[in-house]
C-alpha cells in the first residue's frame, strides 16, 4: 500500500476530528463571513509525485481556497436561490459519505440505500400533501429533474403517435407550451432534442404578472388542432416566485389531451404552510412535478427530487432503462433507480434529506416556511418605505424583485453593495426594467439580517 494512504488510514480519527473542528469554525462564524471577495487564487497545473497527506493538503486547502470561499451558506446570500444547510442535513450528508453506498434497487442484497430513497419520497410527498401516486427519485438539481420530468413527457408525446423516442429516435415536432418557463427548462429541451426554441409562449396573466394567461393558453392550443403538447407550467418564477393557476389548468385536462409539467423548485414549498398552500392549490393533478431539495429544504448540493405519476412509470423506464447491461437482470423484475432516472451509479443523496425531515418535521418545515417569507415581508416592507427604491413586482412568496427610482444606477448600486461582503443580491430584468432580486430561503436569515442589509444599502445609495 502507499505509504501515504497507510498512515493517513492509522490516524484518520485525527483528520476526521481536525475537519470536524474546522467545520464548526466556519459554521460558527458564518454570519460574519464575506458574501463576495475580491481575492484570486494561484493556479497548480502539475500534480505532484509524492502526496501530501491529508494533513498537509489540508493545510493548503486552508491556505489557498478557505480564505477565498464566500459566505454563500450564511444568512445574506440572497442571490439566486440559494439554500444552506441544517444541522441535520449536515450530520446526514457526512454519513452519506462515510457509507458511501450505490444507490440502485430496494430488493437487492442488503442494499438498503434503494429503501432510504424511496421511504424519503414518501416522506416529502407527505410533507407536500401530495397524493401517494407519484413515483419519486433524486438527482443532483432542479435541472436534472426537470430533464427527467420532460424526458418522460417525451416519450409520452411519441407514445400518442404511436412511436417508440427513446428508441428509435425524435420524427416528430413535440409542441411545447410554456408563458416563462426556468432556464433549465429550455437546457432540459436542448439536451432532449426538442429543441429550446422549439417552445410556444403563451401570454402571461393581466396585471404585474408572470403567470400564464388561461384564455391565451386556450388560444395556442386551438391552433395546435387536437395536436398532443407538452405543457411547462410555474410554481414559483424566478424574478417574481408567481404561480400559474392549477385549477384552471386541471379543468383543461377533460377537453386536451396534453403532459403537465410543473417547476416547482422553491415554489413547492408554499405547500408546507396552510397560509401559503392555496398558491399550489390542483398541483397534485399535474403529470410530473420538480421540487429542489438544495433550495428551501436547506440540504447541501447536489439535491432535488422529481415526482412523476405512477400510471406513467413503463414510460419513464423506456426513458432511461440501462437493460442492456446483462448483468443488471431484467428492468421489469428488479427494481432499480438506475433504469428510472438519468445517472447509474449514485451517492445516496436522500439522506441528509431524510435526515433532515425526520429531526424537523412538518411543522418545522412549516416554520421554516414562514420564518422566511416573515424576513421577505419584511424586506419589501423597506423597498416600499425608502424614496430610493420600488418594487417591481408583488410579492407572492419569498422573492423581492426591485429597483432603484433611477433605474440607470441599478448596476453600480448593486456593485457596491455586494462588494460590502455583507449582502449578496443578483441583477435582473423584469419586464424590460433593471432590477434586483432577493430570494429568501435559508433558515438562518432574520430579521437582524434585514436590518443590517438595509443600513447597508442607505449607505451605498447615499455614496452614489
Ligand atoms: C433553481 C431553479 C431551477 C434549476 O435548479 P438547479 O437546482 O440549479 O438545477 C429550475 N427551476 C426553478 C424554478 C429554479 O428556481
Amino acid at each position: 500500500m502507499n505509504p501515504q494512504l497507510h498512515h493517513d488510514n492509522q490516524i484518520l480519527q485525527e483528520i476526521l476530528q481536525l475537519v470536524q473542528q474546522q467545520g464548526m469554525d466556519y459554521l460558527d462564524d458564518l454570519q460574519n463571513r464575506a458574501t463576495s471577495t475580491a481575492k484570486v487564487v494561484e493556479k497548480v497545473d502539475t500534480l505532484q509525485e509524492e502526496g501530501l497527506g491529508t494533513i498537509a493538503a489540508l493545510q493548503q486547502f486552508n491556505q489557498r481556497f478557505e480564505p477565498v470561499m464566500v459566505g454563500s451558506s450564511g444568512p445574506r446570500y440572497w442571490g439566486f436561490v440559494t439554500g444552506g444547510t441544517t444541522p441535520a442535513a449536515i450530520a446526514g450528508d457526512w454519513l452519506a459519505t462515510i457509507y458511501d453506498q450505490n444507490t440502485q434497487s430496494a430488493k437487492g442484497a442488503g442494499d438498503v440505500s434503494g429503501l432510504i430513497e424511496l421511504e424519503t419520497i414518501q416522506l416529502l410527498s407527505s410533507l407536500f400533501n401530495l397524493p401517494k401516486d407519484f413515483f419519486g427519485g433524486f438527482v443532483t438539481g432542479a435541472t436534472l429533474s426537470n430533464f427527467t420530468c420532460l424526458a418522460v413527457a417525451r416519450q409520452w408525446f411519441g407514445k400518442q403517435k404511436d412511436k417508440d423516442f427513446a428508441k428509435d429516435g425524435i420524427s416528430e415536432k413535440i409542441h411545447v407550451l410554456s408563458a416563462t418557463p426556468h432556464s433549465s427548462s429550455l437546457k432540459s429541451l436542448a439536451m432532449l432534442g426538442i429543441g429550446s426554441a422549439n417552445v410556444i409562449t403563451v401570454e402571461v396573466a393581466e396585471g404585474n404578472r408572470e403567470a400564464l394567461n388561461i384564455v391565451d393558453l386556450k388560444k395556442k392550443i386551438a391552433e395546435l388542432n387536437g395536436e398532443p403538447f407538452i405543457l411547462i407550467s410555474s410554481a414559483g418564477t424566478v424574478n417574481t416566485v408567481d404561480f400559474d393557476d392549477f385549477e384552471a389548468i386541471n379543468t383543461l385536462r377533460s377537453e386536451y389531451n396534453f403532459w403537465w409539467h410543473i417547476d416547482a423548485a422553491f415554489g413547492g414549498f408554499a405547500a408546507c404552510s396552510p397560509q401559503y398552500s392555496h398558491l399550489v392549490k390542483g398541483w397534485e393533478n399535474a403529470d410530473s412535478i420538480t421540487v429542489d431539495c438544495h433550495k428551501w429544504l436547506n440540504v447541501p448540493y447536489e439535491s432535488a427530487v422529481f415526482f412523476i405519476k405512477e400510471q406513467h412509470q413503463l414510460l419513464q423506464m423506456e426513458s432511461f432503462q440501462n437493460a442492456n447491461a446483462a448483468y443488471l437482470g431484467n428492468p421489469l423484475d428488479n427494481f432499480s433507480y438506475l433504469n428510472f432516472l438519468p445517472e447509474n451509479s449514485r451517492r445516496l443523496k436522500a439522506l441528509p434529506a431524510w435526515f433532515t425531515l425526520m429531526s424537523y418535521g412538518k411543522k418545522g418545515y412549516q416554520q421554516l416556511i414562514q420564518d422566511c417569507v416573515a424576513v421577505t415581508l419584511s424586506f419589501a416592507d423597506f423597498i416600499e418605505q425608502h424614496p430610493g427604491f420600488k418594487l417591481l413586482a408583488p410579492v407572492w412568496l419569498n422573492t423581492v424583485c426591485f429597483t432603484l427610482q433611477n433605474e440607470e444606477l441599478v448596476a453600480p448600486f448593486l456593485q457596491k453593495l455586494n462588494a460590502t461582503g455583507k449582502v449578496f443580491m443578483t441583477p435582473t430584468q423584469y419586464k424590460g426594467k433593471k432590477g434586483i432580486r432577493a430570494a429568501f430561503v435559508n433558515w438562518r436569515t432574520t430579521t437582524e439580517d434585514v436590518e443590517l442589509v438595509t443600513a447597508e444599502m442607505i449607505k451605498v445609495l447615499e455614496l452614489l
